[in-house]
């Protein structure tokens, strides 16, 4: 291979990079330049740059909205969804300012893998799909396309989808027991995890004890990750040469990539387009719970008659919201 190529491969590694969201060791330091993180995703980008195309990386993301009204606004994308569809975008343009062919981004929405185990209906999921296809045709991306498992079995209804993908694809559910158990890496996505369905089943109407419901969401939790494992493996399957992005911080060096979907800072590493809304402030965007949003004063913006996201007081005097 020619140092053209390698340099080209390193300057999309870089700015892959500078977006890690990385699972930090307690008390561990890293940078951009980490070896080892580098080193995971430089044989598969290389293949595409010395093939002289586009480098294809997938994304599992954008599954729907949460169930949770404190902190979305709806089960539609709004403006939460399209800035960070927005910075995906321009994440590709710039690859493609380093490597010509660019990078071609598969954004794999995977609300209906699980929806059934996080009480979301699957019309909800039906409509945010169709929302976040607005969102791109809005935005005019170019390196961005959206798949989801009704691709993969198009004319089948959404439980035959599951049943499908678990048949064909589930990891062995002992064996992600016991690496939880063992407190590796996974421990933490559990735990994340764990909270949301807690957080998210504990919506006005909801009876049943504390004690029920915590159990409840630590047995959804392994099944929300072996259908997340799942729809990996059939993704992997696809697309074996895809560079594998995680919303997920990941160990250093893993095989997955963790990315941040925002230029924000690490002030809540789980905060999502769809666990949250955007919210600006001073001129600046950030993603907060909906009933922060409410609690620090913000004002509701609609766009076209829907609720868009929140512009905090402080910033009347400086800013425009947009219409
Ligand atoms: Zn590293």
């Amino acid at each position: 291979m020619s140092a053209h190529g390698m340099a080209r491969t390193d300057a999309v590694l870089d700015l892959i990079m500078g977006h890690q969201r990385l699972l930090l060791d307690p008390g561990g330091t890293h940078g951009d330049s980490c070896e080892h993180c580098r080193a995971a995703q430089r044989d598969k980008i290389d293949g595409h740059v010395r093939a002289g195309r586009a480098i294809p990386m997938l994304l599992p993301a954008f599954p729907a909205k949460s169930p949770n009204p404190d902190k979305v606004l709806g089960h539609l994308p709004d403006l939460a969804e399209e800035l960070s569809v927005a910075f995906l975008e321009a994440l590709c343009v710039r690859v493609g300012e380093v490597y010509p062919p660019g990078a071609h981004l598969i954004i794999c929405s995977d609300g209906r893998v699980f929806n059934d185990l996080v009480r979301i209906p699957d019309e909800h999921v039906s409509a945010y799909q169709r929302g976040m296809s607005d969102v791109l045709g809005r935005l005019g991306t170019a390196h961005i396309s959206l798949y989801s498992l009704d691709d993969v079995f198009p004319g089948t209804d959404p439980a035959g989808m599951r049943r499908k993908l678990w048949a064909d694809h589930a990891p062995d559910l002992e064996a992600l027991r016991d690496e939880v158990r063992s407190g590796g890496p996974l421990l933490g996505l559990y735990r994340g995890i764990t909270r949301f369905l807690y957080e998210d089943a504990k919506i006005p109407g909801f009876r049943g004890s504390n004690a029920t419901l915590q159990r409840e969401s630590r047995r959804r939790a392994y099944e929300v990750i072996g259908r997340s494992q799942a729809w990996g493996n059939l993704l992997a399957a696809i697309h074996p040469d895809a560079v594998r992005l995680s919303i997920h911080p990941q160990p250093c060096g893993h095989e997955k990539f963790g990315i941040f979907l925002q230029d924000a800072g690490d002030e809540d590493r789980w905060l999502t387009p769809w666990h949250a809304v955007a919210v600006e402030d001073r001129g600046r965007f950030r993603l907060m719970k909906h009933r922060a949003a409410k609690d620090a004063g913000g004002r509701l913006v609609l766009r076209g008659g829907r609720p868009s996201h929140y512009v905090l007081a402080a910033d009347h005097s400086t800013t425009s919201s947009k219409g």
